[in-house]
C-alpha cells in the first residue's frame, strides 16, 4: 500500500500570516524534488462551504473542476502546483458536522451518544486521509485554517494530535506559523507570541515539529536559539519567513531556509534532487523585469476588499509575465460610475474588466463600463456577470431594447436577455445549486477565443444561475455581438465577441480560476496582449 505522509501546518499569535502561501510554497519545493503533493484546507467555521459567504467575508469562492465552492486558499494551490484540487481539499466544521448528523439520523451510531471525541474527531481524521487513501500523494499537507486557542479549531487540533499519535513521527509532523513581531521602540524582535502559542498548542498535546517564523526583518542566530530552546525544537527546525516583495517569491525563500529539507529528514524521505525551479524562476524574472506597462480598470463592487478578486489579480501577474509587461490594476468601484464620471474615471485605461458578481447593486456603473470600452475600442473583458452586462448594453444601446435587462435584476423585464435557467426555475435552496464547476464549450474557429485557446474544444468552471436568453440570439448576432463559443451539450452561449472591435470577449465562465503560473490562462494572455498593443497607439 501507498504509504502517504501527512504535514500539518497550524497558525499561531494572529490570523492572516500566509498559511496557505507557506503550505503551497513547501508543496511546490516537494514537487520540484519529485513528490507528488497535494494541499488540504480544513476551515473551522459552520457554512457547509464559502458559497454562501458574501465576498466581503472571506474573500474570493474559488470553485474547482467538481463544482466545490471552497476557499481562496485552494487557487493558491493550483497556481503554484498546476494541478487541480476537488471537493476533499477544502472541508469545513459545517460539512463535518453534516455528516456526522446524517449518520446519526440513519442510526449508524447504535444507539451511542454522539460526542466530538470521538465522532467529530473521527470525521475530521477520515476526511484528513481520504485524499492519502486514493495512493495518488506521497504527501498530503493540511492547512488547519484559524488562530490555535480558538474554541472553533480544538477539534481540528485534537484530529492532528491522533493522527501524529497513530501515523508515527516519520509519517506526520506538524509546521505551527507564528508571528515574530518588530518592536520599534525597543528596536527588537519579539519571541514572546511565538512561545505563547507554542504553549497553548501543547496545552492540547501538540508539539510543533517545525517553526515557521514570519518576520519583517532577519532573526538572528540567537533569537533562532531562543526560540528553539523555549518552544522545544532543534534550531535548524526554526524557519525564517521574510516580508517578501511577492507572494510567488516565498518558494525561493523557504529552499534558501531550507524548509523543504528539514521536513523530508523528519519524513524519512530520500531526494537527492534539489528543486530547481526552472518555470517557476523564469516567470518571475519576467515579471520582476516587465519591458513595458498597461493599466486595466477592474470594475466591481467589492473592491473595498480586494481579496474579492484574488484569481483575477493573480492571472492578471500571469499574463502579464507572460507577455513581459506590468499590469497595473486601477480599482473602479461600479456604484461610482454615474454617466458624468464615467469618462474620467475610465480615462486613459488600456483595458477593462467588469468582474464577476450577484445582485443588482452597481450594474448600471458596469454597463456604463462596457459600452465606454464598447466605443472608445479599449480592451474589454467580460466574466461572468461582466459578460451578462455586455449582453445587456449591446441590446439596449445598439438594438436599441429598451428595458433589456438580467431577470436577475428585474423579474419582469420587457427583454430578459439574461434569463434565468430552465433548470434553475424551482431552486430554492442557495448552497450549493448553481450551475457549477467544469463544462464544456465548443469555440467557434474564427474568433478571438479560438486566437487564444487555439483549441475548439475547451473546459472551464462555472459558478451562475443566470445565462445569456437565446430567444435573442439571432438578433444579437445579426447586430454584431457573436457567440463564438456554445455548450455542446445545452447549446447555451459561453461566449460573445464583438465584431469590429480591437478585443470585446465576454465569458459566462471563470477563467481565472484555471491560470496558473506554469499555465497562465491563455484569455488573460490575449487580452493584456491586446492591452498592450492598445497602450503603444
Ligand atoms: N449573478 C450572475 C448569475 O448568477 C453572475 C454570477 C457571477 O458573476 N459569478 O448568473
Amino acid at each position: 500500500m501507498h504509504n502517504t505522509k501527512y504535514v500539518f501546518v497550524t497558525g499561531g499569535v494572529t490570523s492572516s500570516l500566509g498559511k496557505g502561501i507557506i503550505a503551497a510554497s513547501l508543496a511546490k519545493l516537494l514537487q520540484e524534488r519529485g513528490f507528488s503533493v497535494t494541499i488540504q484546507k480544513l476551515d473551522p467555521y459552520i457554512n457547509i462551504d464559502p458559497g454562501t459567504l458574501n465576498p466581503y467575508e472571506h474573500g474570493e469562492c474559488y470553485v474547482t473542476d467538481d463544482g466545490a465552492e471552497t476557499d481562496l486558499d485552494l487557487g493558491h494551490y493550483e497556481r503554484y502546483l498546476n494541478i487541480p484540487t476537488s471537493q476533499a481539499n477544502n472541508v469545513t466544521t459545517g460539512r463535518i458536522y453534516q455528516s456526522v448528523i446524517n449518520k446519526e439520523r440513519k442510526g449508524e451510531f447504535l444507539g451511542k451518544t454522539v460526542q466530538v471525541i470521538p465522532h467529530i474527531t473521527d470525521e475530521i481524521k477520515r476526511r484528513i486521509q481520504l485524499l492519502g487513501e486514493t495512493g495518488e500523494y506521497d504527501i498530503v499537507i493540511t492547512e488547519i485554517g484559524g488562530t490555535v486557542g480558538d474554541i472553533e479549531s480544538l477539534p481540528y487540533v485534537e484530529s492532528v494530535r491522533q493522527m501524529l499519535w497513530e501515523k508515527g513521527e516519520e509519517n506526520a509532523i506538524v509546521i505551527h506559523l507564528t508571528l515574530v513581531p518588530y518592536l520599534a521602540a525597543a528596536g527588537e524582535l519579539k519571541t514572546k507570541p511565538t512561545q505563547h502559542s507554542v504553549k497553548m498548542l501543547m496545552q492540547s498535546g501538540v508539539s510543533p515539529d517545525i517553526l515557521v517564523c514570519r518576520t519583517e526583518h532577519e532573526i538572528s542566530d540567537d533569537i533562532k536559539r531562543k526560540l528553539a530552546l523555549f518552544c522545544n525544537v532543534k534550531k535548524e527546525d526554526v524557519i525564517q519567513s521574510i516580508d517578501a516583495e511577492t507572494i510567488y517569491d516565498v518558494p525561493n525563500l523557504m529552499l534558501d531556509e531550507g524548509l523543504d529539507e528539514v521536513v523530508l529528514k523528519k519524513l524519512q524521505l530520500e531526494s537527492k534532487q534539489k528543486p530547481a525551479l526552472k518555470t517557476w524562476n523564469n516567470f518571475l524574472q519576467k515579471h520582476k523585469n516587465p519591458k513595458s506597462e498597461v493599466e486595466i480598470g477592474l470594475i466591481g463592487k467589492y473592491i473595498e476588499l480586494q481579496d474579492s478578486y484574488k484569481s483575477i489579480t493573480e492571472a492578471f501577474i500571469h499574463a502579464g509575465s507572460s507577455n513581459e509587461t506590468k499590469v497595473k490594476v486601477r480599482w473602479i468601484h461600479s456604484e461610482s460610475l454615474s454617466p458624468k464620471s464615467v469618462e474620467k474615471k475610465l480615462e486613459g485605461l488600456n483595458g477593462i474588466l467588469v468582474a464577476p458578481g450577484f445582485g443588482d447593486r452597481g450594474i448600471e456603473g458596469k454597463i456604463k463600463a462596457v459600452k465606454y470600452a464598447r466605443e472608445n475600442n479599449i480592451p474589454f473583458f467580460g466574466i461572468c456577470l461582466g459578460m451578462q452586462m455586455s449582453v445587456i448594453e449591446f441590446a439596449r444601446n445598439v438594438l436599441n431594447l429598451e428595458g433589456a435587462s438580467s431577470s436577475e435584476m428585474n423579474k419582469s423585464a420587457k427583454h430578459p436577455v439574461i434569463n434565468l435557467m430552465d433548470s434553475q426555475k424551482n431552486i430554492t435552496e442557495k448552497g450549493g445549486t448553481m450551475r457549477l464547476g467544469a463544462w464544456d464549450c465548443e469555440i467557434k474557429k474564427d474568433s478571438k477565443a479560438y486566437n487564444a485557446y487555439k483549441s475548439e474544444l475547451i473546459s472551464e468552471r462555472h459558478r451562475h444561475r443566470y445565462e445569456f436568453n437565446n430567444k435573442y440570439l439571432s438578433q444579437i448576432e445579426e447586430a454584431g455581438l457573436k457567440a463564438t463559443g456554445i455548450n455542446p451539450k445545452t447549446g447555451l452561449v459561453e461566449v460573445v465577441e464583438l465584431k469590429n472591435h480591437p478585443w470585446f470577449v465576454g465569458v459566462q465562465y471563470h477563467p481565472e480560476y484555471k491560470s496558473t503560473v506554469l499555465k497562465p490562462h491563455p484569455l488573460f494572455v490575449d487580452f493584456i496582449k491586446a492591452a498592450l498593443k492598445q497602450s503603444k497607439k
